[in-house]
């Protein structure tokens, strides 16, 4: 019988992809894809613990979908089962339950293979489950295939957990101890998703660069020699992998950049302060100067990559003299694009006990910041009119008759091109770029005997 599942993921790519392997997991249970949670017999909240306000939905939400479940019911449309996955599940499983004592599964990111047991066991009405331990076994091994249709541009987890522990991070806590999956395991996927349809693999982990997963040999291979492999892949048109850590940032994986032309000259690179002292009490264990002398590396091995980074500001003890560290180094490096945040307090991260900064003092520092970053990209993106550019064509655009793609650059591009274009590269020649996009039109508009 066919029921339908209705997932609202938050957060990192990580989720993302969690979110689609657990709608696979549950497709031989019966479960398709609801267009709305009211429309749903199963809700899961994949939800995101990095910051406060991120978390703090979870509850908010919680409250709504009750709402839904009683007015299903009350309509006669059946009940609805309430699943909260992810790092607020990891971090705060009792207290979910506790808050929201309807919730019938809370499960962590390391045990979302055991849904279809969950699922039989919420069926049943056997009471809640709250799962979030580290089962031993790899919850890679026991995920069914990839489904047959991948989106153009698909995720694709290579590593997991982190062992860094900065100081401001709940991540090492939520998503447990570094992990790699095997070479073989990887190019299996991979050889899945390009069947599926797909053309773009972003190689995703929590410390990606850190990827140490055992190749054919038994011997560990690098994110650079795993990038090598996986250019070769039938169908494959391009490569890209987020997010590294600048400690991790091997010559090996640099001069990747500059040989292996699949791999997009595009590279999230967090940086998350300019100031050495600040660097150091958030245990990010380079300076300014490393990270600058890093990013010479990738420039000399690919003169046109494209950075972007995430910048935390007020952070814990953090000096006028220490943000400007921060403003000086993004004046120096110049980013295509960037995320910046307020310091958020995370329970039982070693930064939440430090001296805190005022909201205010944070509110002005993230607005000057957010404002010189802003104007890079507006830069960045004004600086291709007229150039013309491979996009990857990947779906539908606002408006009809348009679609939007990639740039290389991974500049979201919008063109009017027939939809049967899409999964291909086509050269756009770019009229206007944008705070945060481009436009353009098809340099051979006429692609019926492509
Ligand atoms: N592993 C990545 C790295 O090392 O840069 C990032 C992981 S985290 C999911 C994404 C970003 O969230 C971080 O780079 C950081 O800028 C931000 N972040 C993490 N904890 C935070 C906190 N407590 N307050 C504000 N921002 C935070
Ligand atoms: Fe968090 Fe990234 Fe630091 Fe790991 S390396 S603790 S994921 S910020």
């Amino acid at each position: 019988m066919t029921k339908k599942l209705f997932i609202s993921t938050h957060g990192c790519q990580m989720n993302v992809y969690d979110s689609d392997r657990m709608a696979e997991l549950l497709r031989p249970l019966g479960y398709r894809p609801a267009a709305a949670p009211d429309d749903a017999d199963m809700v899961i909240l994949n939800t995101c613990h990095i910051r406060e306000k991120a978390s703090e939905k979870v509850f908010s939400e919680l409250g709504r979908l009750r709402a839904t479940r009683r007015e299903r019911e009350a309509a006669g449309n059946g009940g609805m089962i309430i699943a909260v996955a992810g790092c607020v599940a990891q971090a705060e499983g009792e207290e979910i339950l506790r808050r929201a004592p309807y919730v019938d599964m809370v499960f962590g990111p390391q045990a979302y293979h055991q849904l279809p047991e969950m699922v039989a066991r919420a069926s049943r009405g056997a009471g809640a489950t709250l799962n979030t331990d580290f089962p031993t076994e790899p919850k890679f091994d026991t995920l069914p295939a990839r489904a047959a249709d991948s989106a153009v541009s698909a995720f694709l987890t290579v590593q997991e957990g982190c062992d860094k522990f900065c100081s401001f991070c709940v991540v090492p806590y939520t998503r447990g101890a570094e992990y790699s999956r095997p070479v073989a395991a990887i190019l299996e996927e991979a050889r899945q998703l390009l069947a599926g349809g797909a053309r773009e693999l972003t190689l995703l982990g929590q410390n990606v660069n850190a990827y140490h997963g055992e190749g054919p040999d038994g011997r560990p291979v690098t994110l650079g020699r795993l990038i090598r492999l996986l250019a070769e892949a039938p169908g494959l048109e391009r490569l890209r992998y987020t997010t590294s850590h600048p400690l991790e940032m091997t010559d090996d994986l640099i001069s990747a950049h500059g040989e292996v032309p699949a791999l997009m000259p595009y590279l999230h690179l967090p940086v998350q302060s300019g100031s050495d002292r600040i660097l150091a009490a958030m245990n990010r264990r380079h300076s300014a100067d490393d990270y600058r002398r890093i990013v010479d590396k990738l420039r000399a091995a690919r003169s046109d990559l494209a950075l972007s980074s995430d910048f935390i500001v007020g952070f814990p003890g953090e000096t006028a003299a220490d943000f400007e560290d921060t403003m000086t180094l993004v004046g120096e490096i110049g980013y295509a694009q960037a995320y910046s945040f307020k310091y958020s307090p995370r329970p039982g991260t070693p930064a939440a006990a430090g001296e805190m900064i005022e909201e205010p003092v944070k509110d002005e520092r993230l607005q000057r910041l957010q404002v010189l970053l802003n104007g890079q990209q507006a830069d960045f993106n004004a600086g291709f009119a007229g150039r013309v550019l491979p996009v990857l064509l990947e779906r539908d655009g606002r408006q009809t008759g348009q679609l939007v793609g990639r740039s290389p650059y991974m500049q979201s591009v919008f063109v009017e091109a027939p939809r049967h274009r899409i999964g291909r590269v086509a050269e756009v020649r770019i009229e206007a770029g944008f705070g945060r996009s481009l436009k353009g039109v098809l340099v051979t508009p006429d692609a019926a005997a492509a």
